[in-house]
């Protein structure tokens, strides 16, 4: 886990990044767009735990796609490792895609179920054109054992492992090639509460061991406080806080943040925090609302909130937020 972040630590830097998708409008010549990430700014350093929160359809997993160039950005850059993706020739990208993998939320749509799990393991080896068999197999036993299974598991099929196991798969062949930043979209929340837990507990060991650093996407914020250094709280394809975990958990800003936070169980009763219950639901990130788009939903609304948007600024050191409260301090 990180303690200080400087610049020669910065690993993956995202600038106004903006994912926009045509969908039919009301004019029939025109195409309206789906705003799913609109203009995020951010940083992730190297061998942090970068959590990204937000109801679901807020645009989370879609800027996970677009910071690994899985998605074309409609604008803005992200650069790895100082290098801007968009730049890199077909070959460099391929190359570049070895140190960014992802790890999706349902194993078994990412797994081939006609292939075998050592199979699937092979996978990345044949496409990066990688290591002599002798070395592919050392690696593979050394994973598979590394994520709690062994070599028994490498000759089934994944019909024939439990959702755990099979994520516990999912996360040895993102490993198989040293990545630097593995994105987890979820990875998680398709698994019953005993085995996140395990699974969890295997991330946070794996990114210690390998210093790796992880971009964790989750709607649930238990999880996120667990595992992460930073959060990052996203709304309506925005983000509108960005802190280390203590500063947006204990000293959080941005009201939706408030709220999101307050739906958290506290174990200890006499700790119970006040509710704040959400009114409405997501407003349609094809046609937001104007001003700050938390504004129809939020309880310390203004005048001012409905009509400019709140530019996202640095509140205290390190801690940032997109809130008009804010402003002028
Ligand atoms: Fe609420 Fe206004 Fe802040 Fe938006 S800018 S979160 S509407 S107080």
């Amino acid at each position: 886990m990180m303690t200080e972040n400087t610049v020669n630590d910065l690993l993956v830097q995202v600038k106004n990044l903006k994912m926009y998708f045509p969908v039919p409008g009301d004019n029939p010549f025109r195409n309206d767009y789906l705003r799913a990430v609109d203009d995020v700014t951010l940083d992730i350093y190297k061998g942090e735990v970068l959590g990204l929160v937000g109801e679901s359809g807020c645009g989370k997993s879609t800027l996970g796609n677009t910071i690994l160039h899985l998605l074309k950005p409609t604008a803005g850059t992200v650069e790895f490792e100082g290098q801007d993706l968009s730049t890199l020739s077909a070959g460099d990208m391929k190359s570049m895609r070895r140190k960014i993998q992802m790890i999706f939320q349902d194993p078994s749509a990412s797994l081939n179920p006609r292939r075998t799990i050592g199979n699937a393991l092979l996978e990345p080896f044949r496409i990066h054109k990688i290591g002599t068999p002798k070395e592919r197999e050392d690696r593979i036993n050394f994973l598979i054992n590394r994520v709690g299974l062994s070599e028994y598991h490498l000759s089934r099929y994944p019909h024939e492992l439990s959702g755990g196991q099979k994520q516990r798969v999912s996360i040895a062949r993102a490993l198989t090639l040293n990545p630097e930043i593995i994105v987890c979209d979820e990875a998680v929340s398709a698994l019953d509460v005993s085995i996140q837990a395990q699974v969890i507990d295997l991330l946070e060991d794996l990114q210690k061991d390998f210093n790796l650093t992880y971009l964790f996407i989750s709607h649930d914020l238990s999880v996120v406080y667990y595992i992460s250094d930073r959060v990052a709280v996203m709304y309506l394809g925005k983000v509108i806080e960005l802190g280390s975990k203590d500063s947006v958990f204990e000293r959080t800003l941005h009201p939706y943040s408030k709220a999101l936070i307050s739906a958290i169980p506290k174990v200890d009763p006499d700790q119970v925090r006040e509710r704040i219950i959400l009114q409405g639901d997501l407003p349609s990130p094809v046609k937001p609302p104007s001003g700050c788009r938390f504004h129809v939903r939020c309880n310390q609304c203004m005048e001012i909130c409905k009509e400019e948007t709140p530019e996202f600024k640095e509140y205290e050191t390190g801690h940032f937020v997109a809130c008009h409260l804010y402003e002028n301090r």
